[in-house]
């Protein structure tokens, strides 16, 4: 999650949808978490207020603890643990260069690949070092099907002849962002397709940009040795980073019910 300084004082991005997520997640991995949404959500923002920080991020993390080992966790005690930290740009610049990877985002008749697992970063760690030991900011991954995934950290989206599109859920996180944007997007009075796409159409896009938490809307200037359009973040990227980035710190009323006031 991350929260920002908005003129009300810190506040907390889409905190309630985050935490859903979270506990689902830990549903769905054999946690047996003793605390409430309503309680971590309370314990965030109380950590936040706590350690005086105006803006940065907050990882969450339920872990299985004393009391068992072995692969079956039933029984091992689930323990949560919140951290809050100063953090800027994730990704460093508005549009980045990325690299298809080698690696395959996780098969989903392998784990339950929308849930937000520790685990499952492994292989983001793999696709992000990756790329960026080609000389990469970022790394693409597609899925065992061959279509286009999402990034290690990111969702993708792909603008063409005015309209949007982005990988269907299945194969990729359900990302609390993905889904601002394409409200923005929306609002803004444009088309938002959800498909399957492969990577010889989307190197064909007008625009692409990545969407996440970390890396909010970063527009990607090249992919592999395809220059997407003229190089740049694209016009409409630009146009809906910009609504993105008031609505989380604060400054359009159209999406204040999208955050919480630590204060
Ligand atoms: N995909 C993956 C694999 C991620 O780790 C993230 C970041 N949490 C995302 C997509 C984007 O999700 P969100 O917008 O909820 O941060």
């Amino acid at each position: 999650m991350r929260f920002y300084d908005t003129p009300k004082g810190p506040a907390v991005f889409k905190l309630k949808e985050h935490t859903t997520r979270l506990l689902k997640g830990a549903k769905t991995t054999f946690f047996d978490v003793k605390y409430s949404e309503e309680d971590i959500n309370n314990a965030i923002i109380e950590t936040i207020s706590k350690n005086e920080v105006k803006g940065g991020y907050i990882r969450p993390i339920i872990f299985h603890g004393y009391g068992k080992m072995g692969l079956d966790p039933t029984g091992a005690e689930a323990n949560v643990v919140i951290a809050v930290w100063p953090w800027g740009s994730y990704l460093g610049e508005e549009a980045v260069k990325v690299m298809t990877s080698s690696f395959i985002r996780i098969h989903p008749k392998s784990t339950h690949a929308e849930a937000k697992i520790c685990g499952h970063y492994v292989n983001s760690i793999f696709a992000s070092r990756e790329a960026k030991a080609a000389g990469f900011q970022e790394a693409l991954l597609l899925d065992y099907e061959g279509y286009v995934a999402e990034g290690p950290g990111e969702n993708l989206f792909v603008v063409k002849d005015g309209k949007i599109y982005t990988p269907e859920l299945g194969n990729i996180l359900p990302g609390i962002t993905r889904d601002s944007l394409t409200q923005i997007a929306q609002d803004e009075g444009y088309e938002v397709i959800e498909k399957k796409m492969t990577l010889e159409e989307i190197k064909k896009a007008d625009e692409l940009f990545f969407t996440g938490t970390a890396a909010e809307v970063t527009g990607i200037s090249q992919l592999d040795d395809q220059i997407i359009g003229d190089g740049k973040i694209g016009v409409t990227t630009s146009k809906l980073r910009t609504i993105y980035l008031d609505a989380v710190s604060g400054k359009n009323p159209k999406y204040e019910h999208w955050l919480t006031y630590v204060n």
